[in-house]
């Protein structure tokens, strides 16, 4: 019965449009957008139940090595960085 929106649903923006995003994001530690690696996969039930999120990214900086999670939400807003 859910009505939620999930990754390549209608209402939901694409895993690449979710990848710049992630890449748009500066680093946490030191504000670098220059990542090595970037990662995006469907969220989980669990996190987009807690969070919101429909992508989730992993984020690995290219300068200071520092990992970092991203979710990012159907309308392509960032809820959750860690
Ligand atoms: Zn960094």
């Amino acid at each position: 019965m859910s009505h939620e929106p999930v990754p390549g649903g209608p209402t939901t923006i694409p895993r690449e449009r979710a990848e710049r995003i992630a890449r748009a994001h500066a680093c946490v530690r030191c504000r670098e957008y220059s990542y090595r690696r970037v990662a995006v996969k469907p969220s989980t039930p669990a996190l987009h139940e807690a969070l919101g999120e429909v992508w989730h990214a992993l984020l690995v900086c290219g300068v200071c090595d520092t990992t970092q999670e991203l979710g990012i939400d159907a309308d392509g807003d960032v809820v959750y960085v860690g």
